[in-house]
């Protein structure tokens, strides 16, 4: 961009301005979606973090806005972010043709106020889940206060735009903008998967609120003792039970529980002397154990967080049970299947 707009500068300047724009794009889109998470938790919304990729940022919230109103202001947060941070920059790129400043600052500075600008107009496409798609879903959801027919419709709208990225980038790629052209493409696929996923996750929720895990969970858990060795754990109940973490019980008390992440660090000579007492390690509430009359919803974010798929029931510190994920999935299929 740089050598199109300013020319006659050393090769150095542009690599210069090339690597001051990148890290102000990547604080830009810090700020959006920083602005995106103070709102979120004004609202009582807690956040997870902050995750940027290829694509932009997410501001990863624990839980879905509340009302109509949390998720309008939450949504709108991170374009008018950027209209500010952008109307900024373009007001120092004037300054510094005013007060004839070095090009290469005013280059950045024009180049950053333009980028900001156009994250906020992107982000205010209609389609969910980018902002505007949260912000038309904030809307019908307050007109008609049925979320799900809002995230169906904003979910559908979202699709729509992603198709039509899709064919823009196809067309780029035939008049032979090739990057540019797979470049669209490549975003209006990723935009029609994420508002597909968005709207499964609101049915999911839907279709777990107000499920205990206690409904869920296996009463009769295959537990091991400590003193059993790490190779018999591997041949009597690794390899015939197929589980990846397996509670420790000694006689009848719940003293921790092992995984498979850990059994895999024992080189194979030491397998036979190990016992799975010295790897059983507590398994902290937060991590791999939950209360039977937990949420199922929780139960599920907490295996998506730690990536598991099974999780230790625990009352009063003793093993009741165990929940995995297969058995919530076929839960919500047969649910599926029975109302759809
Ligand atoms: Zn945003």
């Amino acid at each position: 961009v740089f050598p199109s707009y300013y020319k006659g500068l050393p090769a150095g300047a542009y690599w210069l301005m090339g690597a001051a724009g990148a890290v102000g794009l990547f604080f830009s889109i810090v700020f959006h979606e920083l602005c995106h998470s103070v709102v979120a938790k004004r609202f009582g919304i807690p956040m997870r973090g902050i995750t940027l990729f290829i694509f932009g940022g997410v501001a990863e919230m624990e839980d879905e806005p509340t009302s109509p109103k949390a998720e309008f202001m939450m949504a709108i947060a991170g374009p008018v972010s950027s209209v500010v941070l952008g109307l900024g920059f373009l007001v120092l790129a004037m300054a510094g043709r005013f007060w004839a400043w070095s090009s290469m600052a005013v280059g950045v500075f024009s180049y950053l106020g333009f980028i900001n600008l156009l994250l906020a107009g992107f982000n205010l496409l209609p389609a969910f889940p980018l902002d505007g798609g949260r912000v038309l879903r904030a809307l019908l959801w307050g007109w008609k206060r049925n979320l799900r027919w809002s995230t169906d419709i904003a979910s559908k709208v979202g699709s729509a735009f992603g198709v039509g990225l899709i064919v823009l980038g196809v067309v780029e790629l035939l008049l032979g903008n090739f990057l540019g052209g797979f470049w669209w493409a490549l975003i209006g696929l990723f935009l029609r998967g994420a508002a597909h996923t968005s709207y499964q996750q609101v049915r999911v929720r839907e279709m777990l609120e107000g499920e205990k895990v206690r409904k869920f969970m296996n009463t009769e858990p295959v537990t091991v003792s400590p003193w059993l060795t790490v190779e018999d754990l591997v041949e009597k109940y690794v390899y015939t039970t197929h589980h990846k973490l397996y509670p420790v019980v000694d006689g009848g008390s719940l003293v921790g529980c092992v995984t498979l992440d850990q059994v895999k660090h024992i080189p194979h000579v030491e397998r036979e002397r190990r016992r799975v007492g010295d790897l059983a390690r507590e398994c902290s509430a937060a991590e791999s154990a939950v209360d039977p009359d937990e949420d199922a919803l929780k139960a599920l974010a907490r295996m998506r967080r730690n990536g598991t798929s099974r999780l230790m029931v625990v009352k009063n510190d003793a093993l009741v049970g165990i929940v995995t994920l297969k058995d919530l999935m076929r839960f919500l299929s047969l649910k599926i299947d029975l109302e759809d």
